[in-house]
């Protein structure tokens, strides 16, 4: 384990939080649509509002949304309550958020991270957003220093669900892993669209440092991460600049930082409330939320399949390591039916993963172009017809196109792979013509291998296979 260690023996102590709005059509307690980029202050009402007498309805869809992050989070679901946590807010205008408290909906869950790491998973309980401020005039868009702030209650009401982690987490490379396991997670049952760019999933970090063994050191909660790449580096700023502070004896502070990506650093926001602080008590206008053994056992029933088992799938089919980066990102894109389409097509497994992880990037759905399509691409492939370099021009039109005939389209630009007999001629056409650089090659350069089969290439006019000329060039040498 000692390469999980930073400089001189410190251990890093992650846990995180992450809010992630639910994707129903309407608010957690009223009916106003849960839609993002809406004109502002459109979708509210006199819940959201708070105003005097207006009493809180629960969604059910955003429960079953709830349950099935929890299921597939190996959590037990359980009887829960709903508290007020009060706090003055300007775009929280009831000045307390119904949340969660001592007895949320999931409990005592974890998530494998792909290389097999568990990270315990505290709970996941229901809450409602906040609406949104825009701060005016300042440097930043923050409330310091700007002249008025604008906002917006769109978003009040909107149904989230907090995932809380076990302090497990011993890299930010880990923390990365998880936030990325855990979005494909919620994509894949459908619980939200989890776009960290528009805040449907919101990272907070808890960072501490501690030599091994030792007790927890005091922690700050890194706010306003927002992406995947920022969640490692505020981890690794934070860590650093804890150590720095202890060995030059100063004490860690506990409090809330936010981390600024443009600086690349964090800075105190507020010191660290408790939960005393927030004055919970039980919400008098909801009943507790108990969902019936017969509900949850309705919608364990119902689960899609996870990330973990369609990534094992794709793994079986293409030969390619379930942790390899394309079978990662192709699930985490929910392309893999598509690449079982195509093998249903007759296509090669191995080589439409490559082409869907490389063609379809953009996407983030079930391709549009025919699966048999791509399918008659990858044969031709794979059997020689055509070298890899023609297969990739050809992949980049059939796509452009929304589909296309293979065949046909190879046909139409003359591309063929030469047989090995011509390419082999070729070869000893070119090891005649450069005697010194064959001479090069024969002695070790390997850089002039590279002028060869470039030659070799230009006199095919393309229709060379790379990989067949370089085969042949070494089987000379050795001959
Ligand atoms: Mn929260």
């Amino acid at each position: 384990m000692t390469d999980m260690l930073l400089h001189n023996g410190w251990e890093l102590v992650v846990g995180l939080e992450v809010h992630v709005e639910l994707a129903t059509k309407t608010k957690l307690f009223s009916g106003s649509p849960n839609r993002f980029g809406d004109e502002p202050n459109t979708n509210i009402d006199p819940v959201t509002l708070g105003l005097p007498g207006a009493l809180p309805v629960l969604n059910q869809h955003a429960v079953e949304l709830a349950m099935r992050i929890g299921i597939a989070l190996n959590c037990t679901v359980q009887a829960s309550t709903f508290h007020r946590k009060n706090y003055f807010y300007p775009d929280m205008p009831k000045a307390y958020q119904i949340s969660q408290y001592d007895q949320p909906l999931n409990v005592n869950g974890f998530l494998m991270l792909p290389g097999g790491v568990r990270i315990g998973v505290e709970r996941a309980h229901l809450e409602e957003d906040t609406g949104k401020s825009t701060h005016i005039g300042g440097a930043t868009g923050r409330i310091h220093g700007s002249e008025y702030s604008l906002i917006d209650f769109n978003r009040a009401g909107v149904p989230l669900v907090e995932i809380v982690s076990r302090p497990d987490i011993r890299t930010s490379e880990q923390a990365r892993q998880y936030v990325t396991e855990l979005r494909a997670i919620l994509l894949a049952v459908g619980a939200s669209d989890a776009k960290m760019e528009e805040g449907s999933m919101r990272v907070d970090a808890n960072v501490s440092v501690r030599k091994p063994g030792a007790e927890l050191g005091t922690r700050c909660e890194i706010k306003n991460v927002n992406s995947v790449r920022a969640v490692g580096r505020a981890i690794d700023y934070e860590a650093r600049r804890q150590i720095d502070m202890i060995e030059n004896g100063d004490r860690v502070r506990q409090e809330t930082r936010h981390w600024d990506d443009g600086e690349g650093r964090t800075h105190t926001l507020r010191v660290k409330e408790d939960a005393d602080d927030y004055r919970y008590f039980l919400e008098p206008d909801l009943v507790p939320l108990a969902p019936s053994a017969k509900w949850i056992q309705t919608v364990k029933d119902n689960m899609p399949p996870l990330p973990a088992a369609r990534r094992a799938h794709l793994s079986a089919i293409t030969g390619a390591s379930e942790e390899s980066e394309a079978v990662i990102v192709v699930v985490e894109r929910g392309q893999d039916d598509y690449i079982h389409e195509v093998v249903a097509a007759g296509g090669d497994a191995g080589k439409a993963l490559v082409f869907v992880q490389q063609a379809f990037a953009d996407e983030t759905a079930q391709p549009r172009v025919p699966a048999k399509d791509i399918a008659a691409l990858t044969v031709m492939e794979r059997d020689g017809k055509i070298t890899s370099t023609q297969s990739k021009t050809l992949l980049a039109e059939i796509v452009a196109n929304g589909g296309g005939d293979a065949v046909a389209l190879a046909a139409a630009k003359g591309f063929e792979a030469l047989d090995n007999s011509a390419a082999e001629k070729m070869v000893d056409d070119v090891i005649a013509a450069q005697p010194e650089a064959w001479a090069k090659y024969c002695a070790g350069e390997e850089k002039a291998m590279g002028a060869l089969v470039g030659a070799i290439m230009k006199l095919s006019q393309g229709k060379a296979d790379g990989k067949v000329v370089t085969a042949i060039l070494q089987a000379r040498r050795t001959a």
